[in-house]
C-alpha cells in the first residue's frame, strides 16, 4: 500500500513559513496585500476566491477582493488590472480563470506587471522559468514539487512523465522536473502508448482533467503518483485524475484528492506574494 502524501499538512508548513516572514515585515511597517478579481458566477471559481481569502487571513495578508459582473467588458477589467498595477498597498494580483468568454485571457494576463503576476502567467515569468531564473514560481507544479521533496523520493536522474501540457499546469511542471535534474516526457491527447510511457516513470504527473484516467495498469510498481485533476464524478464529487483505488495498492506514493495538490496551490501563491512584497522592497 503507498504512503498517503498529505497536501494539508505539507501546505500548513508553508504557510507557517510564510506567516513567519510576514510577521517580521509587518514589525517594519510591510503590510503584505493580495488582490483577487473574479468575473461572474462559476461556482467553482467562488470557492477557489473564497480559499484564496481564507489563506490570506492565515498568513496574515490583507485581501482586496473584486466580484465582477459577467457581464464586465474587456476594457473595463483592464481599467482594474491598471489601478492594482499603481496601487502601493497592492504585492499580487490574481484574476481567477476561466474569464467569460467575450474577455481576452490572454490581454489580461498580459496587462498585470510582471512583478505582481503571482500566478507567474505573464510571458515575462514564464521566460524566466523555462530559463531557470525565476522568483514567482507556477504554483500548482511548484506545490507538486514540495509534496515530491516530502516524500524524500531525490528527483534527480529519475524518469518523470507529466500527463497534459498546458501553460497552467502541463509545461511548467515539466520544466521544473526538469530544473530537478529530472529525465521529462511530456504526454498530451496525441502521445502514442501513453499507457506504455507512464508505466516507465518513476514520478508520475498527471493534469489531464478527466476522473479516473489513470488506472494501475499505467504506473509503474512503487512509482511517485502525483493527481493534479480536479473533477467531478457522476455523483457530482471531487475526484482526480487517477483511479485512487487501485493506484494506491501498487504505488509508492501518491496524492489523494481532495487533499493532496489542491492546497499546495494556495500555500505556493501566498508564498509568491511574500515574494512579491520582498522584492518591491527589497528584501533578500
Ligand atoms: P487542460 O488545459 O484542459 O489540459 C489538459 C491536458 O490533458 C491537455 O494537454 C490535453 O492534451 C491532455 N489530455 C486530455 N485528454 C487526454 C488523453 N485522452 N490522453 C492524454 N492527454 C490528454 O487542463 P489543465 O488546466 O492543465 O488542468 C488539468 C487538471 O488539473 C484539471 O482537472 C484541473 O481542474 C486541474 N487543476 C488543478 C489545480 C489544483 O490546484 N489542484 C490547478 C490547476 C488545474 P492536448 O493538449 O493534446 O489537448
Amino acid at each position: 500500500m503507498a504512503q498517503i502524501i498529505d497536501g494539508k499538512k505539507v501546505s500548513a508548513r508553508v504557510k507557517a513559513e510564510v506567516k513567519k516572514e510576514a510577521d517580521v515585515l509587518r514589525e517594519k511597517g510591510i503590510e503584505i496585500g493580495l488582490a483577487v478579481v473574479i468575473v461572474g458566477n462559476d461556482p467553482a471559481s467562488r470557492v477557489y476566491v473564497n480559499n484564496k481569502k481564507k489563506a490570506c487571513e492565515e498568513v496574515g495578508f490583507v485581501s482586496y477582493e473584486y466580484a465582477l459582473p459577467e457581464k464586465t467588458t474587456e476594457k473595463e477589467l483592464l481599467a482594474l488590472v491598471d489601478k492594482l498595477n499603481k496601487d502601493d498597498k497592492v504585492n499580487g494580483i490574481l484574476v481567477q480563470l476561466p474569464l467569460p468568454k467575450h474577455i481576452n485571457e490572454n490581454s489580461i494576463i498580459n496587462a498585470i506587471r510582471p512583478e505582481k503576476d503571482v500566478d507567474a502567467f505573464h510571458p515575462e515569468n514564464v521566460g524566466h522559468i523555462m530559463i531557470g531564473d525565476f522568483s514567482f514560481l507556477p504554483c500548482t507544479p511548484a506545490g507538486v514539487m514540495e509534496l515530491i521533496a516530502d516524500t524524500g523520493v531525490d528527483v534527480c536522474g529519475k524518469r518523470c512523465v507529466v500527463i497534459g501540457r498546458s501553460n497552467i499546469v502541463g509545461k511548467p511542471m515539466a520544466m521544473l522536473l526538469l530544473h530537478a535534474n529530472g529525465t521529462v516526457t511530456i504526454c498530451h491527447s496525441r502521445t502514442k502508448d501513453l499507457a506504455g510511457i507512464c508505466s516507465e516513470a518513476d514520478i508520475l504527473v498527471a493534469a489531464v482533467g478527466k476522473a479516473g484516467f489513470v488506472t494501475s495498469d499505467m504506473i509503474k510498481e512503487g512509482a511517485v503518483v502525483i493527481d493534479v485533476g480536479m473533477n467531478r464524478d457522476e455523483n457530482g464529487k471531487l475526484c482526480g485524475d487517477v483511479d485512487f483505488a487501485s493506484c494506491a495498492d501498487k504505488a509508492g506514493y501518491i496524492t489523494p484528492v481532495p487533499g493532496g495538490v489542491g492546497p499546495m496551490t494556495i500555500a505556493m501563491l501566498m508564498k509568491n506574494t511574500l515574494t512579491a512584497a520582498k522584492q518591491k522592497n527589497n528584501i533578500k
